[in-house]
């Protein structure tokens, strides 16, 4: 190699050496800038969580349990699963994409199966509904709840609630151990419903299976499958379909604002009993819930709320000793008309409410009169 040639290859080695020193440089640099946005970015949405992302609303999750909470060992058992057993902040966890659509922060009222939903628990969830309603900061509110009993707190809440904020009670068929668990989309569902100003003045809803229902009508028909709850005679108020919440119908019986019952100084629900009616049933089940203390009787009586002679004689001796006695329907569906022998037995029909229901809104009439006439209006407008 001759002098020049020598020179040469130096000078590009160096050249290509500082280039590499150069662009070597640049990465480090740019990686340097990358980790500060990415710890910018973390910072930031940290702190849009920890002070709510202000063009969010801010929806409360009140948790009661039920199978949205319950989980089992295996994956496809969808039956013999522990109903409410896990805590709220691990069912959240299990939608991170809730971050996207509201300010969610949860709260664990208790942790049962529905079917240990009692009158106290009623009372004390109305009053904490109430109470956070009242806030400015809260915008909605979404209760997760077993699905066996949701239509009746649904329902009372939609008699109690003092407030237009939207408040959606959500449950799920299938545990959350399950395949194709069905409880995060409905619980997605109901966080996009409650942070919708559409929902706003209607009433308690309830979302499962894409349905937007009122807690009014919505009731469950089957035992185990996904789309168990159904609006059958008056339909659903909405849908959710994608991202879109879409409404079409709104109850128009009183409801929330509208209601004239009022919970927040009430320590105690009256007594009401639901008792079947049934081919050869006996006056001595009417005996025996008034000799318990029942202040109220719900019939869930054949067709369109017919009693037999025998279930007439109970029914009329427990009116004579101051209980209020509703005909509903076993059918599950209808009208139990008012007729001349109601009037004669100082009986109340109940409308279109089915038994559960009936049985609700019976308590909260029984804290206002036991005059079977105004409790009949009650049915009337509710
Ligand atoms: N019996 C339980 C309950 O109502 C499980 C049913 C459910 O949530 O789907 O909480």
């Amino acid at each position: 190699m001759n002098m020049t040639k020598w020179l040469g290859a130096v000078l590009l080695s160096v050249l290509l050496l500082v280039t590499a020193a150069c662009a070597n440089t640049g990465t480090q640099e740019n990686t340097q800038s990358e980790k500060e946005n990415v710890s910018n970015e973390t910072k930031e949405k940290n702190k849009a969580v920890e002070t709510g992302n202000k063009s969010l609303s801010n929806i409360k999750v009140l948790a009661t349990g039920g199978t949205i909470a319950g989980s089992s060992n295996s994956d496809t058992d969808t039956t013999g699963y522990k109903s409410g057993s896990l805590g709220i902040d691990k069912v959240i966890a299990s939608v991170p994409q809730l971050k996207d659509i509201a300010n969610v922060t949860g709260e664990q009222v208790v942790n049962v199966g529905s079917e240990n939903v009692d009158n106290a628990l009623l009372l004390k969830l109305a009053k904490r509904v109430n109470e956070l309603l009242k806030d400015d900061q809260v915008d909605g509110i979404v209760i997760t709840h077993g699905t066996d009993t949701l239509e009746e707190t649904a329902y009372f809440l939609h008699l109690v609630v003092k407030s237009d904020k939207p408040v959606v009670v959500v449950g799920s068929m299938r545990p959350a151990s399950a395949i194709s668990a069905d409880g995060p989309l409905n619980l997605y569902h109901a966080v996009k419903i409650a942070s919708t100003k559409e929902a706003k003045g209607k009433g308690v809803m309830v979302t499962l299976n894409d349905r937007i229902a009122s807690a009014r009508f919505i009731t469950k028909t089957n035992t185990t499958t996904t789309d168990a709850f159904k609006s059958l005679e008056h339909g659903y108020i909405g849908e959710v379909a994608g991202e879109v919440v879409s409404f079409y119908n709104e109850p128009i019986r009183k409801h929330t604002s509208e209601s004239e019952f009022d919970v927040s100084n009430i320590k105690e629900l009256p007594q009401v009993d639901i008792l079947y009616g049934y081919q050869n049933d006996q006056k001595y089940l009417y005996d025996a819930a008034v000799k318990a203390g029942a202040k109220g009787i719900v019939v869930a009586a054949a067709g369109n709320g017919t009693m037999s002679t025998e279930a007439i004689k109970g029914a009329a001796d427990a009116v004579k000793k101051d209980v209020v006695l509703v005909r509903s329907s076993r059918t599950g569906n209808g009208i139990v008309t008012h007729e001349k022998t109601d009037d004669e037995h100082h009986f109340v029909s109940s409308d279109s409410l089915n038994p559960q229901k009936a049985r609700i809104l019976l308590m909260l009439a029984l804290t206002k009169t036991k005059d079977p006439v105004k409790v009949q209006r009650y049915y009337e407008q509710y």
